[in-house]
């Protein structure tokens, strides 16, 4: 599934195709897939992407007069922009003719992903990121963990809940939790401030290395030159249960925390 590396590099990959282009047509070939805002959706027509925005795995289109697409890839959301008359790939749901005559693309097999329209940025943030979503993860400081001192939730949990750090996933929730050396079962409260440092210096280490790596590419993921990321040979923990760690040489242990496969060194990754 996409996580922050990946979205960031779909979005690097999306702007040379869409940045000040006009679009001319709009094609929405499952309306489901358009989860707010879909009577809406033409007044984009004319209309050309002005910027891009990230927040954790939440990639938004903002349009020169203010409208805002977001682009939520789920777990097999794929973008293309290509000719017109390269054939139709199996679950497309969404289609937008651009000025340059290429088509953005929008496929889903999994449909986990979707599209929502809002009519300007204060809406958009409102409906996905104030309340529900902590800081982007690229923006961690120790300093946001300070409300954990009171928490009694699990450390992998609620990383994957977004609430604190927004844009991390099973696989680089396992990595960071690796690096700094903290049990992924931890209690919030019992984790002391030193790791709090620690903690967002790993999230940053882990998340800018695959970014420099085009992020990962388990199976589906691709960004729009369509181009496989190649941080998968550098992970330390993710898919390498009962192999040795990296860092102690002990096998790495696999436990369903959270409902989610997790691996962990049970000897780097004491719980305080
Ligand atoms: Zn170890």
């Amino acid at each position: 599934m996409p996580e922050l590396p990946e979205v960031q590099e779909v979005r690097r990959t999306l702007e040379p195709f869409v940045l000040n282009v006009p679009i001319i047509d709009i094609k929405i070939s499952r309306k489901s897939y358009v989860r707010a805002g879909a009577g809406s959706l033409p007044s984009l027509i004319g209309r050309k992407v002005h910027h891009t925005a990230r927040h954790g795995k939440k990639l938004f289109c903002i349009f020169d007069d203010g409208q805002v697409l977001l682009i939520h890839l789920g777990m097999s959301g794929r973008i293309d922009c290509c000719e017109p008359a390269t054939p139709l790939a199996p679950h497309t749901h969404f289609s937008m003719l651009l000025a340059t005559g290429l088509e953005f693309r929008m496929r889903d097999p999994r449909r986990f992903g979707g599209l929502w329209h809002y009519p300007h940025w204060a809406a958009a943030e409102k409906a996905e990121i104030t309340g529900k979503m902590g800081v982007d993860a690229l923006a961690i400081t120790a300093g946001h963990f300070a409300p954990w001192r009171t928490m009694r939730s699990r450390l992998k949990a609620h990383l994957l809940s977004q609430r604190t750090v927004a844009g991390l996933g099973n696989i680089y929730v396992d990595e960071s939790l690796w690096l700094a050396q903290l049990h992924p079962l931890q209690v919030l409260c019992k984790i002391r401030p030193r790791h709090h440092a620690i903690l967002a210096d790993a999230i940053h280490a882990v998340l800018n290395k695959s970014i420099s790596m085009g992020g990962t590419t388990l199976r589906d993921y691709r960004n729009v030159a369509q181009q496989r990321g190649r941080f998968a040979r550098s992970l330390c923990v993710y898919g390498r249960a009962g192999m040795p760690c990296l860092r102690c040489g002990v096998k790495l242990m696999s436990k369903v925390i959270g409902g989610r496969t997790t691996v962990y060194c049970a000897r780097c990754q004491k719980r305080i």
